[in-house]
């Protein structure tokens, strides 16, 4: 008897030990922006997460010249490595999905904008016409792994890279055995599964008016990926006017549906990255639309004029401001 009392003491002492185990933290700054990451695992585990987040990082970027993605800009085809390839078809599909509101071909509009450089600038009428020419997936051909880009196109994954890469080291964490982590790749937020001591994760939605506040916050405790976009994340102003980076397809111009940002909640990071960033050139009816023929995400959308809208999947989570809920 008491060797079975000691034996369910130490068994308890353990389960102790693992729930009040701290996270080992890391800050790293990557694909531009500043990432922590708290993985409940050992040293090797979080320093295996900073190497892929840095591979990613060389792998998706349009300005390492030696990436896939530099190649096909440069030369018009490439053949791409796994991840590349994987990424640009899921980036073709949330474009297809969206009616062309999310478009990886959208680089020469970004670079016509200077949003690649310090110049940030409203683009002269030719160079927004002949940008716009370039943009669209119908451009795109694909043989097995071979991709080609016609006329001279340029893909950018801005829009989805962050996304990717938050599911990825996800992945590479639970193949490692790490059961629990939260992932912060800028914008993006990634956790696997619950925390250890049976909290709930506690998520922010910035106030589009005041970014460094949070307007509301999401309670929830398992793997979900979480990522916003806003017109308040990067711009310039000239003239009084504000230009931010998220530009519609359709005119070249920053998109200007009446959102100030949309949150997607997906259980893929790739799919709530691309898909925040087409809901916001979307506007909240047809992004609204696109939900209810969709199993795939939940979304918060604030409105230019401060409104607060949830579908009813994300509404279950949000706590602390009030809002409306978008029923299916
Ligand atoms: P996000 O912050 O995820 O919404 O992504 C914004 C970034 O994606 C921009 O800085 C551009 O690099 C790129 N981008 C801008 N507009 C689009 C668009 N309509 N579709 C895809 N990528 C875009
Ligand atoms: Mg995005």
């Amino acid at each position: 008897m008491k060797k079975i009392c000691a034996l369910v003491l130490l068994i308890a002492l353990l389960l102790c030990g693992c729930a009040e185990r701290a996270p080992v933290e890391r800050e790293i700054f990557a694909m531009d922006t500043l990432m922590t990451l708290r993985v409940w695992g050992d040293e090797e585990d979080a320093s295996a997460a900073v190497a892929e987040i840095n591979r990613l990082d060389a792998l998706l970027s349009v300005t390492e010249e030696s990436s896939a993605v530099s190649m096909l800009n440069r030369d018009g085809a490439a053949t791409l490595d796994e991840d590349t390839l994987l990424l640009l078809q899921t980036a073709v599909e949330i474009s297809r999905r969206t009616d062309g509101a999310f478009d990886p071909t959208v680089y020469p509009l970004v670079e016509a904008w200077g949003f690649t450089t310090d110049e940030r600038h409203v683009p002269s009428q030719d160079d927004m016409e002949a940008a716009l020419a370039l943009v669209g997936v119908g451009q795109l051909r694909f043989d097995g792994n071979t991709v080609a880009l016609s006329n001279h196109g340029t893909l950018d994954f801005g829009g989805i890279a962050k996304g990717y890469t938050a599911q990825k080291v996800a992945e590479l964490l639970q193949s490692r055995g790490v059961v629990t982590a939260f992932l912060s790749l800028g914008g993006n937020v990634q956790t696997l599964g619950s925390k250890p001591d049976g909290a709930p994760w506690l998520v922010g939605i910035a106030d589009p008016e005041n970014p460094s506040q949070a307007i509301g916050c999401f309670r929830f405790y398992d793997s979900l990926a979480l990522v916003t976009s806003g017109g308040y994340q990067r711009y310039f102003e000239d003239g009084g006017v504000r230009y931010h980076h998220i530009l519609d397809p359709n005119t070249g111009y920053p998109a200007d549906s009446g959102l100030a940002s949309v949150t997607v909640l997906a259980r893929d990071g790739a799919t709530a990255d691309g898909l925040s960033t087409a809901l916001f050139v979307m506007g909240m009816e047809k992004a609204t639309a696109l939900w209810r023929e969709s199993e795939d995400f939940e979304a918060v959308f604030i409105t230019e004029d401060g409104g607060i809208f949830a579908t009813d999947g994300a509404a279950s989570l949000l706590t602390e401001c009030a809002f409306t809920v978008i029923e299916r």
